[in-house]
């Protein structure tokens, strides 16, 4: 099975050198969090190792540590979700207070009984995935924002556009129906030649704005002016008057 995008991160942060001395001695001492480490005592070492931290270096040391013994991140195509999980509240809450002094504000949630610390946005997992050391794994989560709101934007740029297709279409359709109802009742000839051109131009051409008829009509005319033309027209076909009024 492929590994999972949190596995990959997982794997790449294990394998990240780490240079200054200070900041070393820290990896040492998150060794120390053995597997076998109860809630309380890991509690008491996280805030006693975050004491010895020395520069930046050594708290993303420990951060790095604190997401690989309980961490877990969504792959950004997915959603933005970055989870620190678990087993005991003192741990949780030792753990909330130094990503909190770190900067980094975890939302708190309860999954099957255990406490769970949360980020749920691409631009606070990006920052944190930075600040241990995933740096790849950050700029997938910047990516995938920047992707995600241009794709948005295209989205709501094609909605708009078909939604005023649909009303352009719509009008065009009443008009036609008015003009129809016009010729069958023999009132259509009598309508001023310049309200007939325009119904005519507009059951041409239901796709184009009124903008683009009033350019195809002889002589061209404003886009109001077309408008005023083609209300005329409904209004001629309302009133079941011959002689619209000027
Ligand atoms: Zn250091």
């Amino acid at each position: 099975m492929e590994p999972s995008f949190s596995q990959r991160v997982k794997e790449q942060l294990a394998a990240a050198e780490i240079k200054k001395k200070c900041c070393r001695h820290t990896a040492d001492d998150c060794a120390s969090l053995g597997s076998s480490v109860t809630g309380e005592d890991e509690a008491s070492a996280l805030a006693a190792i975050y004491g010895r931290c020395r520069c930046e270096g050594c708290r993303g040391v420990l951060l790095r540590a604190l997401f690989l013994r309980h961490g877990t991140v969504a792959d950004p195509a997915k959603s933005y979700q970055l989870d620190l999980s678990f087993r005991g509240e003192d741990e949780a809450a030792a753990a909330r207070a130094i990503l909190g002094d770190c900067g980094f504000s975890f939302g708190e949630a309860h999954r099957r009984g255990r406490p769970v610390l949360t980020l749920r946005s691409a631009e606070s997992v990006g920052d944190f995935l930075a600040f241990i050391g995933a740096t790849g794994a950050a700029f997938d989560f910047m990516n995938a924002k920047i992707e995600g709101e241009f794709r948005g934007n295209v989205n709501r740029q094609v909605n708009f556009d078909t939604a005023n297709i649909a009303k352009q279409l719509a009008a065009a359709e009443k008009i036609a129906h008015a003009a129809e109802a016009l010729r069958t009742s023999g009132r259509y000839d009598s309508l001023p030649p310049d309200v007939r051109a325009a119904a005519e131009l507009r059951e041409a051409n239901p796709q184009l704005t009124l903008e683009d008829l009033g350019r195809l009509a002889d002589p061209p005319v404003s886009k109001s002016g077309m408008r005023h033309r083609l209300e005329k027209l409904l209004e001629a076909a309302e009133d079941g008057d011959a002689d619209p009024k000027e």
